[in-house]
């Protein structure tokens, strides 16, 4: 099956987010009308400026646990809503859990009534600390069921059993995605990830907060691509899951030192405690992405670290929002 997205109708949950933003904002280059639903939890309307005098754009301010509707048919649901960094998860368990759960039941429930295709933004978290490496999708994880992080792994561990389970018992359309970590324009600067984090401390010349001796991994992807990779799931008809990252793979100590000189910056780095359940490893396969999607990444790390570092600059002098 494959499906169009000019003339469609999607809805994305979590559109005022970081990566739901930049989704909105392809799905309506692409000629699809797009119903945003957010509950701004971590997400902000200024990341939807672009789209204040667009018709065929709504935003409605809703909390996906709730249940709710939207009027009219509906082509393809993304289900983004969740919090997605560490600090943020850390700081909401409940509704990160309530998130994965009630709310990927609500927004199941959306897809099954208007037959439309449901695309799971799920994470490289569901492998926890992997045993293998790099990460293939057969892998079932190794997650502490109880430490810290797992009210975000778990959470996106339930919502892809119950995707998995709306596509056997309901006939429901979906696809589960494993974004791997995703970095660009619109992070917050306190959002506690690396990549912004690193960005504001180089800019402001303090030091780097490296945690643990910095030589466990991550595998980035520019913001841009990861969208393009949602993009073509929901074209095709694959049900994954499917990884989508960039393999190119570097130790946070390393990040740090990029960052640095992309900034121009004589930042000392500075040593923090690890936090407990820190993935030591991650890396994609991106083999199955390649083969259903023909999706691979196109931006290497030095090109998009320059284009966030620049938004950064552009943006230094933004408040955050409070309540976040
Ligand atoms: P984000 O925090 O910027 O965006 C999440 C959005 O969801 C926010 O706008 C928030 O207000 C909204 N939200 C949270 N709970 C909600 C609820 N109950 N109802 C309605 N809206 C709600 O995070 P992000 O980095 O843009 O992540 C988006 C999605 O991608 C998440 O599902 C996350 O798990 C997934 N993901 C992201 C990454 C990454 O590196 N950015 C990696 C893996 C997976
Ligand atoms: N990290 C760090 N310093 C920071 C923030 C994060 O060294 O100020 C580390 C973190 O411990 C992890 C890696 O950078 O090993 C990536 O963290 P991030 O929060 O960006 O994403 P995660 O992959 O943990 O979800």
């Amino acid at each position: 099956m494959t499906a169009e997205l000019a003339g469609a109708r999607a809805v994305v949950t979590g559109g005022a987010g970081f990566v739901g933003s930049h989704l909105c904002d392809r799905l309506r280059e692409a000629g699809a009308d797009v119903v945003c639903l957010d509950n701004l939890l971590t997400g902000s309307p200024r990341n939807l400026a672009d789209r204040r005098e667009d018709a065929r754009f709504s935003f409605r301010r809703h909390d996906v646990c709730e249940p709710f509707d939207v009027d009219g048919p509906v082509d393809f649901v993304f289900h983004l809503a969740s919090p997605a960094s560490p600090q943020d998860y850390l700081r909401h368990p409940l509704a990160t859990l309530r998130a994965g759960a009630f709310g990927t039941f609500n927004v199941l429930e959306l897809a099954r009534r208007k037959h439309a295709r449901f695309v799971l933004t799920s994470t490289s978290e569901v492998y926890g600390d992997p045993l293998i490496h790099p990460q293939i999708e057969s892998y079932w994880g190794n997650v502490n069921p109880v430490g810290p992080r797992s009210a975000y792994d778990e959470a996106k561990r339930f919502a892809e059993a119950l995707t998995a389970a709306y596509r056997s018992s309901q006939g429901t359309d979906t696809v589960i995605l494993r974004l791997f970590n995703t970095y660009g324009p619109r992070m917050r600067a306190r959002d506690g990830r690396a990549v912004p984090t690193f960005i504001v401390q180089a800019r402001a010349g303090e030091p780097l907060t490296v945690a643990g001796d910095g030589s466990q991994t991550r595998s980035l992807c520019y913001v841009d691509d990861t969208v393009a990779g949602i993009l073509a799931s929901a074209r095709a008809g694959y049900p994954g899951p499917i990884n989508l990252g960039n393999p190119a793979e570097l130790t946070i100590a390393e990040l740090a030192g990029v960052i640095r000189e992309l900034c121009g910056s004589a930042s000392p780095l500075t040593f923090i405690d690890r936090p407990v359940d820190d993935p030591g490893l991650r890396r994609p396969d991106i083999s199955l992405a390649g083969a259903v999607l023909d999706w691979k990444p196109s931006v290497d790390l030095e090109k998009g670290l320059r284009m966030t570092i620049d938004w950064f600059a552009a943006h230094a002098e933004e408040p955050e929002a409070d309540h976040r």
